[in-house]
């Protein structure tokens, strides 16, 4: 911990790669966790644009169902740690795959949203993205176009925003520090980010309690939960 916490303190481009289990701690179950069950559903069979077409009123419960727990949930120690640290450190970069909005609760303001935000819908007809914090939501929205709205967040086997992912790409690219915390390294591009971040010669760190395919590449491996490591950087 001292020496990532002295890497982390000489960096002038740090960045931060957070996953689910980031908000795991705030009460926000991860995919691959045991609670992210909803009606024995799993989540890759209702985050799809196969199931949407299907079904949007059926997923649309879903993402009720989630957006009523994330409404509920408040930012924990380690969101509001990584606030901080963007305080001390002009050049940092949040990168995260959560879809929550709990970063920018925290008061974190340089965030890149990859997968999207759960608190926005977005048109499948005009394409018109805005946000909607409607509990409950109609299920399905409609645009005031006709079309059917859905939520703007990435779906399995979707492409990533292109002007996110490049700004994130550039990030990891001039990185000199990387903490990763709270993501599995399963869903692409958040392996690729770390990779590269490698690359560029950052110094990595890991943040999670259990290895994931991304350990190897590692500089440090801090075993435990976001909300008890994360704040020991400041
Ligand atoms: P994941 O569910 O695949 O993996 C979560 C990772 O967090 C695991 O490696 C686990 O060991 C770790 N973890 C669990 N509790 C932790 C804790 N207290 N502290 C630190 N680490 C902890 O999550 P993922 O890799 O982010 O990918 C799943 C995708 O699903 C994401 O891309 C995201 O878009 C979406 N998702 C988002 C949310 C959210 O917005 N909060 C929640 C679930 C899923
Ligand atoms: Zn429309």
């Amino acid at each position: 911990m001292k020496e990532a916490k002295l890497r982390l303190a000489g960096s002038v481009r740090a960045v931060a790669l957070t996953g689910a289990g980031v908000s795991a701690e705030s009460g926000v179950p991860t995919f691959r966790g045991s609670e992210g069950l909803w009606r024995n559903f799993r989540p890759e069979d209702l985050a799809t644009p196969g199931a949407f077409e299907r079904d949007p009123a059926l997923v649309w419960q879903w993402y009720d169902w989630r957006r009523k727990k994330i409404s509920e949930v408040k930012p924990n120690p380690a969101h509001r740690a990584l606030a901080q640290i963007e305080k001390g450190h002009p050049g940092f970069t949040l990168i995260t795959q959560n879809v929550d909005g709990l970063h920018t609760l925290a008061g974190s303001t340089n965030v890149l949203e990859l997968h999207g935000s759960i608190w926005r819908v977005r048109c499948t007809g005009c394409g018109t993205v805005k946000e909607d914090r409607t509990l409950p939501i109609k299920t399905p929205p409609v645009c005031g176009c006709g079309g059917i709205m859905r939520p703007d967040v990435v779906w399995f086997g979707e492409m990533l925003p292109e002007a996110v992912i490049e700004k994130a790409f550039e990030a990891a690219s001039n990185a000199d520090f990387m903490m990763v915390v709270g993501t599995s390294g399963v869903v692409q591009p958040a392996a690729s980010l770390a990779f590269r971040a490698r690359e560029a010669g950052a110094y990595l760190v890991e943040i999670n309690p259990e290895s994931t395919p991304l350990s190897g590449i590692m500089d440090q491996r801090i075993p435990g939960r976001a909300g008890d490591i994360v704040p020991g950087f400041l």
